[in-house]
């Protein structure tokens, strides 16, 4: 089934038009990537897709599980059960791991009370336990009394995405996971990240990393200046030498 559709998007900040018929899909169960350099349009096709504005998408349709999302707001979309870790992992630094999660499921319960008293939201899948995130993620619970502020990039990285399956999430979209990370940590990362798809959560990352971001991926896109320029398998991104050299230097 296809979880994701976005139908010829085009997204502006002012009058900037920077996503121009950006089409392309994420089907349940994969890990799809989206790759590109720097400024191609990554993170706003990401920010487009979970209603975060700007940028203002003017033309196209957003499609989650078959229903319109294009003009929909934030807390709706994620109601829905698609959430956003944002490039600067938005962490509380002055509060511990364990009250991170905490508050996690505090505006998790909001946003259920907001949707389910609109009568719009049916909760399908509920996120996880504290003890399953702890499951997932060793380390931070080795680590529950720790300032979040003193953690790692890894670790900080874990704990937002760990947030995230908190929440009632269907589809993960991780933007720049491995951003500043060094390789071992990069390693961690990933197996996390393998880890709660093989739990069945559906994941969309957008990454510069392109070789990283490959080896993760089923399916990978690769966009260029707004546009997606490349549709295929990460073994046909790895094959393509002419794509990866034109369009992300690898
Ligand atoms: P990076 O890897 O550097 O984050 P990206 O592929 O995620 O790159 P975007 O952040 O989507 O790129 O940016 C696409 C274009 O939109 C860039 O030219 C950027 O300068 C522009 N842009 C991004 N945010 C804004 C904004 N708030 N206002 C105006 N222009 C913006």
């Amino acid at each position: 089934m296809t979880l994701l559709e976005l139908e010829d998007v085009d997204a502006f900040y002012g009058e900037s038009h920077i996503l121009r018929d950006v089409t392309m899909s994420v089907e349940e169960g994969e890990v799809c990537s989206l790759l590109g350099r720097n400024g191609a349009g990554k993170t706003t096709t990401l920010r487009s897709v979970s209603g975060a504005r700007p940028p203002a998408v003017r033309d196209g349709r957003i499609r989650f599980k078959g229903e319109d999302i294009t003009a929909m707001d934030p807390e709706d979309i994620s109601a829905r059960g698609l959430s956003l870790v944002p490039e600067e992992r938005r962490v509380f630094p002055n509060l511990t791991v364990a009250e991170n999660l905490h508050l996690a499921e505090v505006s998790e319960n909001r946003s259920n009370t907001v949707g389910r008293s609109l009568g719009q939201v049916q909760v399908e899948h509920v996120g996880m336990t504290t003890d399953e995130v702890y499951d997932e993620f060793e380390r931070l619970r080795e680590r529950k009394s720790q300032k979040a502020g003193t953690l790692s990039g890894g670790e900080q990285q874990m704990l937002a995405i760990a947030r995230a399956l908190k929440q009632n999430t269907d589809l993960l979209l991780l933007d720049e996971p491995y951003e500043g990370l060094a390789p071992q940590i990069i390693a961690d990362v990933e197996d996390a990240i393998r880890r709660i798809s093989e739990s069945g959560t559906t994941i969309l990352l957008v990454e510069q990393n392109a070789v990283a971001a490959m080896d993760i991926a089923d399916r990978c896109y690769v966009i260029d200046q707004g546009s997606i320029v490349f549709e295929g398998t990460a073994d046909a991104l790895r094959e393509d030498d002419e794509t990866r050299d034109r369009y992300l230097g690898v």
